[in-house]
């Protein structure tokens, strides 16, 4: 009896330590996790329709009130009124409703005032914040000359270098089969192959190197942690400007690698797809158990790639290094960082 009941309690406490390791072994993120907050009250869905054509206005909406500070109107407010009035469909009237609410601030009212009756106001707000947070505000410019100028404006840019074709479609969500059926969780740009990518926005690079599906990728986590964008099939032999490794700061604009058709294969450094084109994907993510598993957010880039063409980062090669450099550098001050002199 007595040695049955020692050797039960033995099991017990056996137990409880391989339950204390395994706990270490599932939950090895405390480092990561901390940066956002994750008390299970954040945002878990957003889909993003936001036209280029409403990204527009309200970008040239925010910038032409942007002299008097005082009064200056946040372009994610306007779009997320918009949304709060028609669940982020933006199908019919959001023009004017975007002008009449733009016009509300500029003659003082606060946004808080204007939705205050608004039920799903805070919601968008909070999620196309997430989206857009890092394209608009107050930047430095330096344009090569060592003289930093300080700008506000759009300070995000188009993934394609300026002078560079390609052609894209709405195929978000389309079906594909690799492995196993999987949704399109991106947008596919067309472009000819060694095309300089540039990074939409600084952040830091989370990955790179070779995937099965995405065949030379590089996915880079914005300054704020909220967005990781994906750029994919990156070329055979020469994928990223030779400067990026993993942890390496990304300034806005900057060239991180070449359009390919790597991918598709177990095997590194194969042309996997039919024809060369950037996969960009933008995952969002509120809390960090949402960065992998079922609770992953991938929203559609079609329209944001579309109201990025007004932002093009014109590129020159090095001819020794066989990369390509951006002509200016972008400091967001939202990144919380001096530039470097
Ligand atoms: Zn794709």
């Amino acid at each position: 009896m007595t040695d049955r009941f020692t050797w039960f309690d033995a099991l017990i406490v056996a137990l409880c330590i391989l339950a204390f390791f395994l706990s270490l072994f599932f939950f090895p993120r405390g480092e990561i996790a901390e940066s956002l907050p994750s008390d299970g009250d954040f945002i878990k869905w957003v889909e993003f329709h936001v036209p280029a054509a409403a990204m527009t206005k309200a970008y040239k909406l925010s910038v032409s009130s942007a002299e008097d500070v005082s009064s200056q109107i946040d372009w994610v407010d306007l779009l997320a009124y918009c949304a709060a009035k028609d669940g982020g469909t933006f199908k019919n009237g959001w023009v004017s409703r975007m002008e009449s609410v733009a016009s509300e601030l500029r003659a003082g009212k606060s946004i808080d005032s204007l939705t205050a009756e608004m039920e799903y106001f805070g919601y968008y707000q909070k999620a196309y914040a997430a989206v857009l947070g890092g394209f608009v505000g107050d930047f430095w410019e330096d344009a090569g000359n060592d003289a930093l100028e300080k700008k506000y404006g759009l300070y995000a840019y188009s993934p394609i270098a300026a002078g560079y074709g390609f052609s894209h479609y709405e195929d978000f969500g389309n079906s594909r089969s690799f492995g196993y059926r999987r949704r399109h969780l991106g947008n596919d740009l067309l472009a000819s192959v060694g095309t300089p990518v540039v990074a939409i926005e600084g952040g830091y690079v989370e990955e790179i190197g070779w995937n099965r599906y995405g065949g030379w990728r590089i996915g880079i986590r914005s300054f704020d942690r909220k967005r990781y964008w994906y750029y994919a099939h990156m070329r055979k032999n020469h994928p990223y400007h030779l400067s990026l490794s993993q942890g390496d700061i990304v300034y806005p604009g900057q060239v991180i690698g070449y359009v390919g058709m790597t991918g598709y294969s177990d095997q590194e450094n194969v042309n996997g797809m039919q024809k060369p084109h950037l996969h960009l994907g933008l995952q969002l993510i509120f809390d960090e158990s949402q960065k992998e598993g079922n609770g992953e957010i991938w929203v559609d880039v079609y329209s944001i790639v579309e109201f990025l063409q007004r932002n093009q980062m014109k590129t020159r090669k090095d001819e020794e290094t066989k990369d390509y450099n951006a002509l200016v550098k972008i400091y967001p001050v939202t990144w919380n960082a001096e530039p470097e002199p």
